[in-house]
């Protein structure tokens, strides 16, 4: 490796003068309790206690904000290993102190041989489009007053396609037709993967559930609300429909 990023607790650390990364030299100096391949070249370091000069939780959405694709990918790739590695310590079977896996970047169970890879989550994030509106709603959870696409957690035993019916009625009472497919986004808050969908509005009147969405609208390209970050798939999924057809 050329350089580590540090974690501690779950979290990635940054240095008081906002450096993200340290040497390899500096991360013998230091008690480790894992080290991960994050990309080429660069590690991630688990250590027992955070150094006096790198102590600071590393500010991941400014962080992310600014990155390009290849460092959007390294920083969420680094978050998402750290938080695994602090919240799967114990075999879920049996209890016993998981083990590095000796072949694979996972832990195992040194007493039942359970394995456990790196946790992601799959969600479903779609853009809902009527004629020439597109369907933007406001989450009860959203500290300002943006807009954004609709979003869920995928269940265990179902489609994705199906997740993307499910949420879109769940959340708002509506029926869609010919979902497709965007693109993804690793999505570390905590452990995500973003699939972005398209939709076609089919049946039913807008009905927020009021509880995880309190307001929702169709809005024209030429009067949009504030949007979410311009980083994040729900953003990019609204500017791709404002670029054109989708
Ligand atoms: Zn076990």
């Amino acid at each position: 490796m050329l350089q580590y990023l540090l974690s501690h607790a779950g979290h990635l650390l940054s240095g008081a003068d906002g450096r993200c990364f340290v040497t390899p030299e500096q991360v013998a100096a230091l008690a480790t309790e894992a080290l991960y391949p994050v990309a080429e070249g660069i590690g991630l370091a688990v250590v027992a206690e955070p150094p006096a000069d790198f102590a600071v939780p590393l500010e991941l959405r400014a962080q992310l904000a600014q990155a390009d694709q290849g460092g959007y990918e390294l920083f969420a790739r680094g978050a998402q290993l750290a938080v695994w590695h602090d919240q799967h310590r114990f075999c879920g079977r049996c209890g016993t102190p998981l083990r590095h896996h000796d072949a694979d970047l996972a832990k195992q169970c040194p007493a039942c041989g359970l394995t456990l890879y790196p946790r992601i989550s799959p969600c479903i994030i779609v853009l809902v489009v009527k004629g020439e509106q597109a369907l933007l709603a406001h989450n009860a959870r959203f500290a300002g007053r943006w807009f954004s696409t609709l979003a869920g957690f995928v269940e265990s035993g179902e489609s994705v396609e199906r997740a993307v019916a499910r949420e879109v009625q769940e959340e708002v009472g509506i029926e869609i037709a010919n979902v497709r497919y965007f693109r993804s986004q690793p999505w570390p808050f905590p452990h995500s993967l973003m699939l972005g969908f398209f939709a076609d509005y089919a049946a039913g009147e807008l009905t927020p559930d009021g509880v995880e969405i309190d307001e929702a609208g169709w809005f024209s390209r030429d009067a949009l609300p504030d949007l979410p970050p311009p980083f994040s798939i729900s953003r990019q999924l609204i500017e791709a429909w404002m670029a054109g057809p989708v």
